[in-house]
């Protein structure tokens, strides 16, 4: 072993997968999917790291994080990480570029933990073997059909005991189906299994507040997003009014953002994104944060990229088994599995995250 060990190239890609069927929630809709893939070599060795979004990102790895990175010991991802996040000042760390830090930062955390040959939630320190899901997806545009199929999918099939659909189809502005398919989700899941909804911000205030009061006999456990994330007085005043837990987070890019969401007292259980929010080296800071204010943190999206950061945080509440994004990781990934009972379990033997880019299998996705 050589703690000398350098970071010799980095490098991303695009690959531009189309979704199975048309996918919307309550405030936008979308036919196909971008996965950035970032590979950090070192010696014979490669971390993966992974993020979604524009394919712009690939140009801000490529042209600049990774100079900034390259040559670094590859061990010091915390060293490596800050330099990125310096690096971006101008660039902008919130979209693009958080996303680009993130799916670069995931690498190296995987490169790190394969050069010690560990496996990458015992390199971060694991709290658990297992990591509870939820079922995600429930789209808008999905007829009666799609959504039970789907519905009954993750609760029979993968005995998934929590599910969560979208609502606040068409910005708010369609609540009385909003209501039938809330109502229809019950019913396919049956009592036994939580319901959540999730209405991207959809709503007004006393409409979100009104829509889950029609709902009382359903059961709601966990109302997202119910209004915009950027009015935290909002958040506030509907997580004072209902009894589902308000969640929100998804769109944090920075440590400000979450401590601003926490203070504000907006939400009941915080979400945070490893592949937006600057990856596991920021992830596990805003689970710090979150812990702070006695909240849990949820991940948001992208489960397989959560998995071993979640095993290592305590107050880790669960993943988000997003219908979109599993289908494009057990296509693009060797080494991922099914939540069977509604939990993953991260390879306890495989060094780093154990996932292996099926690079030949997602090649005539690639932007080019
Ligand atoms: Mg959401």
């Amino acid at each position: 072993m050589s703690s000398d060990w350098t970071i010799a190239e980095v490098k991303a890609g695009a690959y531009t997968i189309p979704t199975d069927a048309p996918e919307a929630d309550g405030t936008l809709s979308w036919n196909t999917t971008t996965l950035i893939v970032v590979q950090a070599h070192s010696a014979e060795t490669v971390g993966t790291g992974w993020t979604y979004g524009s394919p712009a990102c690939v140009p801000v790895v490529n042209g600049l994080l990774a100079d900034v990175v390259v040559g670094r010991a590859a061990l010091d991802v915390t060293a490596a990480s800050d330099a990125m996040v310096k690096s971006l000042r101008n660039v902008g760390r919130q979209g693009i570029g958080g996303q680009a830090l993130s799916a670069v930062d995931i690498a190296l955390w995987d490169l790190k933990a394969r050069l010690l040959d560990l496996p990458l939630h015992r390199l971060l320190g694991a709290v658990r073997d297992t990591v509870a899901v939820y079922g995600s997806g429930g789209f808008t545009c999905y007829d009666d059909h799609q959504l039970r199929e789907q519905l009954t999918g993750w609760t029979q099939r993968l005995q998934i005991p929590r599910v969560k659909i979208k609502i606040g189809e068409s910005w708010g502005t369609c609540t009385d189906r909003d209501l039938a398919r809330m109502v229809q989700a019950r019913n396919a899941i049956g009592d036994a299994v939580e319901l959540y909804v999730d209405a991207n911000g959809a709503y007004t205030r006393k409409q979100a507040i009104r829509v889950v009061a029609d709902a009382a006999d359903l059961e709601v456990r966990w109302f997202e997003e119910p209004v915009s994330s950027d009015d935290l007085d909002g958040l506030r005043a509907v997580s004072g009014s209902v009894h589902a837990d308000v969640a929100a987070g998804e769109y944090g890019y920075d440590l400000p953002y979450f401590r601003r969401m926490c203070q504000a007292q907006a939400v009941d259980c915080l979400q945070a994104d490893a592949s937006r929010c600057g990856g596991i080296t920021e992830w596990l800071r805003v689970a710090a944060v979150a812990a702070a204010y006695g909240l849990d943190v949820s991940a948001h999206c992208a489960p397989n990229l959560h998995l071993h950061a979640a095993a290592a945080t305590p107050n880790l509440r669960h993943l988000e088994w997003f219908h979109d994004h599993t289908r494009i990781e057990l296509m693009a990934f060797d080494g991922t599995t099914l939540p069977l009972g509604g939990a993953l379990r991260p390879d306890p033997d495989a060094p780093g995250h154990g996932f292996t880019l099926r690079a030949a299998d997602i090649e005539k996705y690639r932007d080019d």
